[in-house]
């Protein structure tokens, strides 16, 4: 057969160039519905009906994806995280084996490494938290976050990025290395916040970016409580994709970004804070859809979740939404609460019922741009009464992530109830999630399919299952 004749077949049967760039995007918690309230709500704003489209959310290609684990049909992130990134099932609390919890299984992001791409991985929470342990480690719990630090020095792979380890020293064994020292002794440069990656990591081999010392939490700060100066998704993703791509490196770079505190909020029932955060990680994903314009045959991306949180839902009995009264809402439930405890100090715990309404102005907008009902501001006053008067008998508002002031959980719950959004649950659900893709191989990613699914098309379209 001739050279011509030979190309002629080749193209004929399809063998189009694998993409050599992939972004893997993973909202936390982001099921169909808080992808649909968000834009909503970016419409409500404007104060008009309908939405306004995500970025993401108008790529050509899109699919839903069943969540269910080996364990439960209500998966965790480590088990969600593991379907997505080995495509296998497994147990609730598992990272990166078998449902027998004793068999590692492989993930695209160490399949990736093996066939000669960069590799980097990347999360708004720690960067030992679930859904990024699941590219690089293999342990039972996910709670034996020392352990997975270890496999995070070991992985080889050129990037990771997040709010900060969650653990350093080995809870078991004081006087093991901390997981600083042996990931700077594995070859990483260790920065702290986005300046010093611009002037310290030009010329790094191996980067892990976190937050400056003195952060609020070991998470990045919520997008609706962000302040100049702190580390945000959008740098890491534009860290990542700077440090990654070399148009010299033939075999390009697999790069996983997660929104993980979309599921922060969502446990804590905090529509506001969920849907700036998927405003957030939507403007994450802005910085990929660029590069693909710039690399378009050459690029492929795909979003999804792990699975859904709080049963999100769009309405409260009325034919209607009031998405738009969200927008007077300035700080998480997290953060009001922070703000009260600061009352709290700065009065030697004595915050008269006229300081708390100003806060309460001021962060949810009561009495000023936001009607209260009658019995809305007895239940606040209420509140405060129990918390800041007598006895003050605080019981904390308990969502998975925060231990908040009940104060503030209650704010959050009125404004929620206005704006017409309503939560059944503060945990994962079985919901559907969403997928949507664009690029080079893009089109295998339609219709219903299985979390398990998305990674082995992954590694398929761009060749990294035939590493060996
Ligand atoms: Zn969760």
């Amino acid at each position: 057969m001739s050279v011509i004749a030979l190309c002629l077949c080749c193209c004929l049967m399809g063998f189009a160039k694998a993409p050599k760039y992939v972004f893997f995007f993973i909202g936390d918690g982001m099921g169909l519905n808080q992808v649909a309230a968000t834009q909503y709500y970016l419409r409500s704003c404007q104060g008009e009906l309908g939405i306004t489209p995500l970025c993401f959310a108008q790529f050509p290609y899109t699919g839903i994806a069943t969540s269910y684990s080996a364990s439960s049909d209500v998966t965790d992130s480590a088990a969600g995280g593991t379907a997505l990134a080995t495509g296998h099932k497994t147990n609730n609390g598992v990272i990166g084996m078998a449902a027998d919890e004793a068999t590692p299984v492989t993930s695209i992001a160490e399949m990736a490494h093996r066939y000669g791409a960069k590799v980097g991985i990347t999360t708004s929470v720690t960067v030992n938290h679930a859904t990024p342990a699941s590219f690089y480690a293999h342990q039972r719990s996910r709670n034996d976050y020392y352990e997975i630090g270890t496999q995070l020095a070991t992985s080889g792979f050129d990037f990771f990025a997040g709010g900060d380890l969650a653990e350093n020293v080995n809870p078991h064994d004081h006087a093991a290395p901390q997981l600083y020292d042996l990931i700077s002794e594995a070859g990483y440069t260790i920065v702290r916040g986005y300046d010093e990656y611009e002037t310290k990591a030009i010329d790094a081999d191996k980067v892990l970016l976190i937050q400056k010392h003195g952060a609020v939490e070991n998470t990045l700060p919520y997008a609706i409580d962000a302040r100049e100066g702190d580390l945000t998704l959008t740098q890491i993703t534009t860290a990542a994709i700077d440090h990654l791509y070399d148009k010299r490196h033939k075999k390009g770079f697999f790069l996983m970004v997660e929104g993980g505190k979309i599921d922060y909020a969502c446990h804590a029932n905090d529509a506001a804070a969920a849907l700036q955060e998927t405003v957030d990680f939507d403007n994450a994903i802005r910085l990929a859809y660029e590069f693909y314009k710039q690399h378009p045959k050459e690029t492929l991306i795909v979003i999804s979740a792990d699975h859904e949180t709080g049963g999100f839902t769009l309405g409260n009995g009325s034919y209607e939404l009031r998405f738009g009264a969200l927008q007077a809402q300035k700080v998480s439930q997290a953060g009001f609460s922070r703000i009260v405890n600061r009352m709290r100090h700065e009065t030697k715990d004595n915050v008269t019922w006229e300081q708390m309404k100003e806060a309460l102005k001021e962060n949810f907008g009561f009495w000023d741009t936001v009607q209260l009902r009658e019995r809305d501001e007895q239940a606040l006053r209420n509140e405060y009464e129990r918390s800041f008067t007598g006895e003050k008998n605080v019981k904390m508002a308990e969502s998975l992530y925060y231990r908040d002031e009940p104060i503030s959980a209650l704010a959050v719950r009125i404004l929620d109830r206005i704006a017409m959004v309503s939560w059944p649950v503060g945990s994962h659900t079985a919901a559907y999630v969403p997928i949507f893709a664009i690029g080079n191989g893009a089109e295998q990613f339609t219709g219903q399919m299985d979390n398990t699914d998305i990674p082995k098309r992954i590694a398929a379209i761009a060749g990294y299952d035939k590493a060996k």
